[in-house]
């Protein structure tokens, strides 16, 4: 098995340069800057990797559909031309609504070159998540099914006002002047297009993220994030040439267009697309066919391949995993032993969010890995646990000690921006720090330990869910008066989303209205952002200026001691 790509941590971080790794990437010909689709695509497809596949597709079928780097510059080249056809403006905001599926990521990279900002959107969203996120974002071309664009986008069309095209992948003819015919449109294109020049700090990415008190929030990611994109997967994802890599995320969540299209194609190796969603017995026989080295996956998915009784190692040939990942929730010491054992290699645990683009704080293939911690600050960034108050902010030297999680500014791949929420934004930061929103702690050894969210927001099966969001959908019902919602432990997804409803007089708290919200919510969000469980209430824990207290509502529900009531409302 070849050795990792750097053996001393301590090393590594101390000399370490952002300029240096940045002029390991090519940069646009004739300085022309930094351009995230040159760096993944184009300088591979004009060297020594242009017959090499770069994307390799798995329908649920279990057909195959392989895309070399020669072939993804001519398919993404093309897609920057049917941009331009359409009259589409640099920094326009292009977005999908798909699975995935070639289309998704021919137009992201297309975008990318065109220099369109590109949105991924869960396509199990609902119609109402949708509309928050294409309004919010200032759409300007959609590009998704005929089935999902009559299902969720068709009645909103009166209410996007930006929304200008939507390009439909599985029909070959345009249903009018507005909804067009993606294949027509690539077929008629050329595959010649020159990226125009990029600042580093031009707009690339946008991803939306949960809020608690409002609706989601759009991070703006800028082209320089590629040197985190390439800079990771040397680092923590360990690429050589030749590997074959599978990150399990869908693009509609950061770590699907992070990893699962940009830094494996930066890096040059094989990237697999899996279509299907989770199936243990289907993942574990792609690790084997398809010979997978380094596996990017997610704590929600271990722990269902951790009920299943088979021991992969025995059940299949696994010998070609150098390498398994997971991010996006904590990740239990006893997953990273099941892992070593059921593998043959330890999961490696790493924490990043939406806003920073790139994974932070690692375990590392050369470092002694530390069962249940999130690992060591990536080289060039300079994590920190701060005592955050009303008035102050301290950075706290000692180890042990809880705290918020900061981020010293100056990471090339963290947000530029929340759209339209500048003081959001502003709030987020404190002088040269970025507040993580997320509690830890550093142990005396420097590797970082997850302690909560020092917010309200519910990660369910891996998915951030804001509660103001869901509250906001329950009270659109004819019922509903008041809604409060909280995320519920739950062994298998990490939370469950739980309601709570206060109902309007003349509504009776009865069984069936419970689940005709359920199924409310699930209709108008999708089945991922939906509550699971819903229980009626008198009244709602509010504090003195009005605030939900979700917090008691949490403590309550599971029979906690209910902490500083000093602001509660008497009712
Ligand atoms: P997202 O922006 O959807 O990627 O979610 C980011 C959030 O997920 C972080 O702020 C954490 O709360 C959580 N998270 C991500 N990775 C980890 C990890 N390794 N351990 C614990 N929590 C994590």
């Amino acid at each position: 098995m070849k050795g990792p790509n750097f053996s001393d941590y301590e090393a590594l971080y101390k000399g370490y340069d952002w300029q240096k790794e940045k002029s390991n990437l090519s940069g646009l010909p004739g300085g022309k800057g930094l351009n995230i689709a040159y760096e993944a695509v184009d300088r591979h497809a004009d060297g020594d990797l242009k017959n090499t596949t770069a994307l390799r597709f798995i329908r649920k079928s279990g057909e195959h559909v392989d895309y070399t780097y020669a072939g993804l510059k001519a398919e993404t080249g093309k897609f920057a031309n049917v941009l331009k056809k359409l009259k589409v403006k640099e920094g326009d905001r292009v977005f999908s609504l798909l699975g995935r599926v070639p289309p998704l990521y021919i137009a992201s990279l297309g975008s990318l070159k065109y220099k369109a900002v590109f949105c991924p959107l869960f396509s199990v969203f609902g119609p109402e998540p949708v509309f928050q996120r294409l309004s919010k974002g200032d759409v300007r071309i959609l590009i998704t099914t005929t089935d999902a664009y009559e299902k969720k986008v068709k009645g909103l069309l009166g209410r996007l006002p930006s929304l200008q095209y939507v390009l439909l992948t599985d029909t070959d003819r345009d249903l009018d002047e507005f909804a067009l015919s993606y294949p027509k449109l690539m077929e008629e294109a050329s595959e010649e297009f020159s990226i125009p020049t990029t600042d580093p700090e031009d707009p690339a990415l946008l991803h939306f993220t949960s809020g608690t008190t409002g609706m989601p929030k759009g991070a703006l990611h800028v082209h320089q994030a590629v040197v985190i994109h390439y800079s990771t997967g040397k680092y923590v994802l360990d690429f050589k040439k030749g590997d074959i890599f599978w990150c399990t995320a869908d693009p509609g969540w950061v770590t699907g267009t992070s990893y699962g299209i940009i830094s494996p194609l930066v890096n040059g190796v094989t990237s697999i697309v899996d279509e299907e969603e989770f199936d243990g017995m289907r993942w574990y026989s792609i690790l084997e066919k398809e010979k997978v080295n380094i596996w990017y996956t997610a704590p929600t998915a271990i722990r269902r391949l951790m009920r299943m009784t088979i021991v992969p190692k025995e059940s299949f040939d696994l010998s070609h995993l150098r390498l398994v990942l997971s991010v996006g929730e904590p990740l239990h010491a006893g997953a990273v032993i099941w892992g070593e054992k059921a593998f043959g290699v330890p999961v490696l645990d790493n924490w990043w969010q939406t806003e920073t683009g790139g994974i932070m704080i690692s375990n590392y293939r050369s470092m002694k890995v530390k069962p249940g911690s999130m690992g060591r600050p990536l080289p060039g960034v300079h994590a920190a646990i701060a005592d955050i108050g009303e008035n102050h902010f301290k950075v706290l030297d000692q180890p042990g000690k809880e705290g918020h999680l900061v981020l010293k500014k100056g990471i090339p791949s963290l947000f530029r921006e929340y759209i339209h929420q500048e003081e959001r934004y502003q709030k987020s930061f404190h002088g040269d720090w970025y507040i993580t929103g997320d509690l830890a702690r550093i142990d005396s050894d420097g590797y970082f330990w997850f302690v909560g969210r020092a917010d309200d927001i519910i990660k369910t099966s891996g998915h951030m869910v804001g509660p103001f969001e869901v509250e906001s959908t329950l009270m659109k019902h004819p019922a509903v008066a008041e809604a409060a919602v909280i995320g519920k432990p739950e062994p298998s997804i990490g939370e469950l989303v739980k309601a709570f409803v206060v109902l309007k007089e003349g509504y009776q708290a009865e069984k069936d209205l419970e689940r005709e919200l359920i199924g409310f919510a699930r209709k108008t969000m999708g089945p991922a952002v939906a509550p699971k469980e819903l229980s009626f209430i008198d009244s709602l824990p509010k504090t003195k200026s009005g605030k939900i207290l979700r917090r008691l509502l949490k403590a309550r529900e599971l029979g906690l001691p209910e902490g500083d009531l000093s602001t509660l409302e008497k009712n």
